[in-house]
C-alpha cells in the first residue's frame, strides 16, 4: 500500500515537474554460498542494466542507467563469493552497485522477473567460481561496452572577472567516504561545509566559488581536477573529514601534495583517498597519467609552492577558529591535488574517528564560523597573488 502510494506521489509529481521518470531500487540482497552466489536486485519496474566486471582489485559492476535508490545507501554484507558490496549514484538517476569479489566469478545466468503485484520486478543475477584467465578473459571484452562515468558539463568560466575558487566536497555518491561512530557520513559534511564555504565566499565579492559538486552524486578524483583546471582556477580546496585508526586523534589539518608523504598517518590518509575511484568501480586505466614535460614540471613546482604557501597562511588563519591538528600542516600523494598549474589543498575538517569531532560536525554553530574563518584566508591569499602580480585565473 505504502508503496502504491510513494508511486502515485511520484507519478504526479513527475508530471508536475515534467522530469524523467527513475526506477526505484527498493532491496537487494546476497543468497546461496561460494559454489553458487545468487544477487538479487528489488525494482518497481523491470529494469535496464548493463554488467561488467573489473580486476584489480576484482569487481562485478550492476549498472542500472535509470534507476535511484530508495533512502540512503549502506554498504551490504557479503556472503557466497561476494566479500562486500556497496551502491549509489554515479550520475544524477544513474544507479551503480558494486560487488567486491572474494574469487574470480563467472556469470552463469542473469534474467528479470517483471513485477506482479505485490511483488516487486527482480533482477536476479548468478555467478559461479571461475579461473583468473577467464575473469581476466572477460574484463577485457567488458572494456568497451562498460558505461564510463559521463564527464560532467563543464560550467562556464567566471564572467564576473573575479578570481574562480574551486571547491571539492570529497566523495559523493556511491562512495560514501568515511562514517562516524555515530553514524555521520563523510560525504555529508563535506557537501555541507562546501555549501557554507561557497555561501560565505559569495558574499565576501571577492572571488567567485565553484563546487565539483552540489549533490549527493560520484565523480571520479580526476574529474574534480579536471573542474578545477577546465575553469582555470585561482585556487582548489578539497574538503574531507575522514577516519583515522587512533581514534583520539582529532582537529583540522591541511595537506599539499608531496610524492614523499611528512608521515605515516598522512601516507595512509592519501591511499584511503586515492581509493575513492576503485571504490565506486572504476578501473584504474581510466584514469590519465601524470604528463612528463618540462614545461609542465616548471608549472608543477611553482604551484607546489604556492600551495605550501597558501596551507600555511590558511593553518595560521585558522587557528582561532579551530581545533588543529597537533601537526596541522602535512603532506602526500593525494591525486586530486596533482593540477599541475592550479595551487591545490586538502583540508580535512576534523576526524570522524573521534567522537569530539563527530558531535562538532554534527552542532549546527561550527560550519558557519569555521567557513568565515577559511574564507578570509582564501581572499588574502588570493588578493596577495594580485599584488604580486601572478596570473590568478
Ligand atoms: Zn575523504
Amino acid at each position: 500500500m505504502q508503496n502504491m502510494l510513494r508511486f502515485l506521489c511520484f507519478m504526479i509529481a513527475t508530471a508536475i515537474a515534467g522530469s524523467a521518470w527513475a526506477n526505484i531500487v527498493a532491496d537487494m540482497r546476497l543468497i546461496g554460498d561460494a559454489e553458487r552466489t545468487r544477487f538479487v536486485v528489488d525494482m518497481e519496474a523491470s529494469p535496464e542494466y548493463v554488467i561488467s566486471r573489473l580486476s584489480d582489485p576484482d569487481r562485478l559492476i550492476i549498472d542500472l542507467p535509470d534507476a535511484e535508490f530508495d533512502g540512503p545507501p549502506e554498504p551490504g554484507e557479503g556472503r557466497g563469493l561476494v566479500s562486500d558490496y556497496r551502491y549509489g549514484l554515479i550520475a544524477p538517476g544513474k544507479a551503480r552497485i558494486v560487488l567486491d569479489l572474494g574469487a574470480p566469478v563467472e556469470v552463469v545466468n542473469t534474467f528479470v522477473l517483471d513485477p506482479v503485484s505485490p511483488e516487486p520486478a527482480r533482477l536476479v543475477i548468478d555467478l559461479a567460481p571461475t579461473s583468473t584467465e577467464q575473469f581476466e578473459a572477460a574484463v577485457s571484452r567488458d572494456r568497451p561496452q562498460r558505461p564510463r562515468v559521463a564527464p560532467r558539463p563543464g560550467p562556464p568560466l567566471a564572467e564576473t572577472g573575479l578570481p574562480l575558487v574551486v571547491l571539492d566536497p570529497g566523495h559523493g555518491g556511491i562512495d560514501s567516504g568515511a562514517v562516524g561512530k555515530g553514524g555521520l557520513r563523510e560525504k555529508e559534511v563535506t557537501l555541507d561545509f562546501a555549501l557554507e564555504l561557497a555561501k560565505e565566499l559569495r558574499a565576501g565579492g571577492k572571488l567567485e566559488p565553484l563546487l565539483t559538486r552540489e549533490d549527493d552524486t560520484f565523480l571520479s578524483l580526476s574529474d574534480r581536477v579536471d573542474v578545477a583546471r577546465e575553469n582555470q582556477a585561482a585556487l582548489f580546496v578539497s574538503i574531507h573529514a575522514d577516519t583515522v585508526r587512533q581514534d583520539y586523534v582529532r582537529g583540522a589539518t591541511v595537506y599539499t601534495l608531496s610524492d614523499d608523504a611528512s608521515d605515516e598517518l598522512a601516507a595512509a590518509l592519501a591511499e584511503r583517498e586515492n581509493r575513492s575511484d576503485i571504490l565506486a568501480g572504476l578501473a584504474i586505466e581510466d584514469q590519465p597519467d601524470d604528463v612528463a614535460d618540462i614545461l609542465v614540471d616548471l608549472a608543477r613546482r611553482e604551484t607546489r609552492n604556492l600551495s605550501v604557501r597558501f596551507a600555511k597562511s590558511l593553518v595560521g588563519d585558522m587557528e582561532d577558529s579551530f581545533t588543529l591538528n597537533s601537526n596541522p600542516w602535512r603532506r602526500a600523494a593525494f591525486k586530486v591535488l596533482k593540477a599541475p598549474e592550479v595551487p591545490s589543498v586538502l583540508l580535512e575538517l576534523g576526524y570522524l574517528s573521534n567522537e569530539e569531532d563527530e558531535a562538532m560536525f554534527r552542532s549546527e554553530e561550527w560550519p558557519e564560523a569555521q567557513a568565515k574563518a577559511i574564507a578570509r584566508a582564501v581572499e588574502a591569499f588570493l588578493a596577495g597573488q594580485l599584488t604580486a602580480g601572478k596570473r590568478v585565473r
